[in-house]
């Protein structure tokens, strides 16, 4: 509720807290330098020890794992599998939402484990190899 406008009309919606320019938005938010405002530097940069980089990568898992947190306690599924640019990231990425998600579960959606959180083995191409797969269907 009075989110940020996304570019379906609507506001607030997920995808404008947990796509890749939600993460380029938060970089230059907290005054990271230009260079580390693309996704691949930030990783990198966190993946070395920088704290700021660190810190944007927390709370963008943070925004990530709200909707992964709501969908749990709505669908209740054994399994997540997180697709598009961010799982190509691999852990440094999955270790965060894994945890910031099981942070915001309630307990019995927790037991007797945590919902498995892992990424799309297509990594970022799987929306890419799903159209073309949907379309050579219909041939
Ligand atoms: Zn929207």
């Amino acid at each position: 509720m009075d989110g940020l406008p996304c570019t379906c009309g609507g506001r607030g919606c997920w995808e404008q807290y947990a796509s890749v320019p939600a993460l380029i938005r938060l970089a230059r938010e907290r005054g990271l330098p230009a260079d580390l405002t693309s996704p691949i530097a930030l990783f990198e940069a966190a993946g070395q020890g920088d704290a700021a980089a660190a810190s944007v990568l927390d709370v963008y898992a943070g925004q990530i794992s709200v909707g992964l947190a709501d969908r749990i306690h709505i669908f209740n599924p054994p399994a997540i599998v997180v697709g598009g640019a961010v799982s190509a990231q691999g852990e440094a990425l999955l270790a965060r939402i894994r945890a910031s998600t099981s942070a915001k579960v309630m307990p019995v959606f927790r037991e007797p484990v945590d919902v498995e959180i892992g990424a799309a083995g297509l990594g970022d191409r799987a929306g890419f190899i799903g159209a073309a797969r949907s379309v050579l269907l219909r041939c």
